[in-house]
């Protein structure tokens, strides 16, 4: 009889994991304590406005078609995917600058900003395309039980760019600020400062300016509706409105949950929900890590965001939308070294019905803004106010139209939500942030030390943040369960 394995949440990581199991035969069941599936992914559809709760930029395409094809399909089996042209816009307080979709059309946005910079940035892109093929062909796949996983032949002659930092290199080649921020945005998926990122991580930069920006027609959200059809394809069961309230452990191993009050037994548990909520979900005496390990870790940051609906099309816009007209230094300061509301916030705004008119209603526009902040900081109506009305005030400015009494609805979201929907600790948004001390092995473990047959995935754990890291932990962590379970 096959083995049953009970899955705790149903993020990317979760949803990735459920699907490898069931490929390699276990009963698979997933518990969701929110009403939809998708965690941080999930989706807000009001009034004919389609909004991503989270995700929005599509990166790596080749991670996720992988994934499809581990499975015999293609992501064209389940949804339409559209590289962006633009990729996105940078506002800074005197200029604009467009990212194209090629890097040729970006050497040209370059040399007009600095004479000369294009030379540098392919090289430096060629540079980071090679740090890309050994980050996904020889890192990330591995499971980060020893530092010995990282020592390859590859990666021996790039190891001076694991102690240089991202912003150290940028600097070094750029002289211009408006390059160099552009230039170390990519870095900040990772949930780090750039100068507190090893320069290695440039391979993000490859995704970037080499991959380009996609967009799944609909939204990140159609993902994980593949991921649903899938995972159903082959055998998963989700239930949602399932949240769970305890792992229960006999004898050192897991032997099941407890669930709305009820015990479900299982082989195995493997939990895709915050790795520090599903340690709580344990007597203290099987917790692997304290509270003062992870009172001590870097999280990547919160966020403030607001999902608006316009009755009326924008201007001077594209489909994402960075702002970066204020000093980056000071926001990070008040998100990693002296957590408090930001005094000047950057932002960033994406309007998705701009490219795909399935997301609003027609002569409408779908927005959201998010604004990165410290995770743990206040949350109250009054601030989340005030911060919309800073943004917005901001962006009217520069991009010259007035659009404040277009807003149909408006909805917020913030660190009480981080913490009261997905358990989230300090209601960080994407997880432990990837710098060179919370790196591969130096991250909390996939698999328990204490408790025999318990698993952990997602965003703390192995890759790391972000949507392919997601569907790499998912796989990495059913490769451990099938290899200890001799299945
Ligand atoms: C605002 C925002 C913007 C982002 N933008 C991007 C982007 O543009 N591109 C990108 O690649 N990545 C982005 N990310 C990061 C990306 O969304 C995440 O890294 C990824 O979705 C995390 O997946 P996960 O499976 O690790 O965790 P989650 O999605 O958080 O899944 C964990 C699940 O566990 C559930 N859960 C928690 N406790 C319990 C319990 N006790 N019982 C049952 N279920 C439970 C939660 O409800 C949740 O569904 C963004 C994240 C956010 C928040």
């Amino acid at each position: 009889m096959s083995k049953k394995v009970i899955i705790i949440g149903s993020g990317f990581s979760s949803l990735s994991a459920a699907c490898y199991l069931a490929k390699s035969g276990f009963k698979v069941v997933i518990y969701e304590k929110n009403k939809t599936i998708g965690g941080r992914a999930r989706q807000l559809k009001k009034d004919g406005f389609t909004f991503d709760i989270g995700p929005s930029w599509y990166w790596m395409p080749d991670i996720f078609e992988k994934f499809f094809a581990d499975f015999g399909k293609k992501t064209s089996d389940y949804y339409v995917l559209n590289k962006l042209s633009p990729a996105y816009r940078v506002f800074f307080t005197d200029d604009i600058i467009t990212i194209e979709d090629s890097l040729d059309k970006i050497c040209v946005e370059f040399e007009r900003i600095e004479k000369g910079s294009s030379k540098h940035l392919k090289k430096f892109i060629a540079s980071a395309q090679e740090n890309y093929r050994i980050a996904i062909d020889k890192i990330v796949l591995k499971p980060g039980n020893s530092p010995f996983e990282l020592v390859t032949k590859d990666t021996i002659l790039k190891l001076d760019q694991f102690f240089k930092t991202i912003s150290g290199e940028v600097r070094k080649k750029f002289k211009n600020p408006k390059l160099v921020a552009t230039l170390e945005f990519p870095v900040l998926f990772l949930g780090a400062k750039p100068n507190n990122t090893p320069s290695f991580y440039s391979f993000m930069n490859y995704a970037d300016f080499g991959l380009g920006t996609w967009h799944p027609n609909g939204g990140m959200f159609e993902v994980v509706k593949a991921m649903q059809d899938l995972s159903q394809e082959l055998g998963v069961q989700i239930n949602t409105a399932s949240g769970i309230e305890k792992i229960l452990v006999k004898n050192k191993k897991t032997v099941g949950v407890i669930t709305n009050g009820k015990t479900e037994l299982c082989d195995i548990v493997l939990s895709g929900a915050d790795y520090h909520h599903s340690e709580t979900l344990l007597d203290k005496v099987y917790r692997q890590y304290s509270e003062s390990y992870w009172s001590k870790k870097t999280f990547a940051p919160s966020s403030l965001l607001f999902y608006v609906a316009f009755d009326k099309k924008l201007s001077n816009v594209e489909h994402h939308n960075l702002f970066f007209d204020t000093d980056f230094e000071l926001h990070a300061e008040e998100i990693y070294d002296q957590p408090k509301w930001p005094t000047a916030p950057l932002f960033y705004a994406n309007f998705p019905s701009i490219t795909d008119k399935t997301m609003s209603p027609e002569g409408c526009e779908t927005a959201f803004f998010l604004i990165p902040i410290a995770p743990g900081l206040e949350d109250t109506p009054e601030l989340r106010n005030q911060y919309f009305d800073l943004i917005l005030n901001r962006f009217q400015d520069k991009t010259g139209q007035h659009i404040e009494n277009h807003i149909i609805f408006k909805e917020s979201f913030c660190v009480n939500d981080f913490i009261e929907e997905y358990n989230s600790y300090k209601g960080n948004a994407y997880g432990l942030a990837n710098t060179l001390l919370q790196t591969a092995f130096l991250r909390p473990k996939l698999k328990s030390r204490k408790v025999e047959n318990l698993f952990f995935t997602g965003q703390l754990t192995v890759p790391g943040p972000g949507v392919p890291p997601a569907l790499i932990s998912g796989k990495l962590v059913s490769e451990l369960i099938v290899k200890d379970n001799n299945q």
